[in-house]
């Protein structure tokens, strides 16, 4: 099943990008493989996907651990400060980057072993309170408040759009944050040039890659629904 979902989930991809006009190559795939074992990554290997999403620490430890091979594993979800420490050298990408405490963790811990890691900021775009993420009015300062931080290459923006049965309605959120991107590249903050807009589910990825996403974050769509209670 899931080699099936895959071949859907890219077909759904290129028709995206031929619509919107652009090319297949500026959009990467994130597998989404929370809550899912190590058999599914595996069949998902199999069809060539190189690069997971996680959203807890600790099945990113035990999932690098038991997979040896070489994956692009991205930190998708809401960090605590605390759990950073397990990150170095695991992920190539940390998406949900929204307060000062979390970013200067995030420095200490990749400067120990003098590593530069990717990171997104997230935003909340729809201003959602059961959604963490910085209001799109504060992330111009926090962006600036955070390009100081050596380990840190802020790369661009994330979000995570409403759910909802109707993928169009979200379209004012991915826009808004394609938008927000280049309001703050236009500051002009000194080694701040983000190109990668995070944006885009199994519910909505194909609106998202027209608004420009360049990580679309598929789980359910790839591996189907997930059970919280094994
Ligand atoms: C779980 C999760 C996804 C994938 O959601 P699906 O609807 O299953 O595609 C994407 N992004 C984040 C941050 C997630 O936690």
């Amino acid at each position: 099943m899931i080699k099936e979902n895959l071949e859907l989930v890219e077909k759904n991809i290129q028709e995206a990008c031929k619509k919107a006009g652009r090319d297949r190559s500026e959009v990467t795939l994130i597998a989404v493989s929370k809550t899912k074992p190590v058999s599914d990554i595996r069949q998902a290997m199999d069809c060539g996907i190189t690069v997971f999403g996680e959203n807890k620490v600790q099945e990113i430890k035990d999932k690098t651990e038991e997979i040896k091979e070489p994956l692009s594993w991205h930190m998708i979800g809401h960090l605590q400060a605390n759990k950073v420490k397990y990150l170095p050298g695991r992920v190539c990408m940390i998406h949900s980057v929204d307060n000062k405490k979390l970013a200067d963790e995030i420095e200490k811990q990749f400067s120990k072993t003098d590593e530069k890691i990717d990171v997104l900021i997230e935003v909340n775009m729809a201003h959602e309170d059961s959604k963490f993420g910085l209001s799109p009015d504060d992330a111009p300062e926090f962006v600036k408040e955070i390009s100081t931080l050596p380990h840190l290459n802020i790369r661009g923006l994330m979000t995570i759009a409403p759910y909802t049965e109707d993928p169009e309605s979200n379209r004012v959120y991915f826009k808004g944050l394609k938008e927000l991107m280049n309001s703050i590249n236009a500051m002009k903050i000194p080694g701040v040039n983000m190109d990668t807009l995070s944006m885009g589910m199994t519910g909505d990825y194909q609106v998202a890659i027209e608004e420009g996403a360049t990580f679309v974050r598929v789980g359910t769509g790839i591996f189907g629904e997930r059970n919280y209670n094994i």
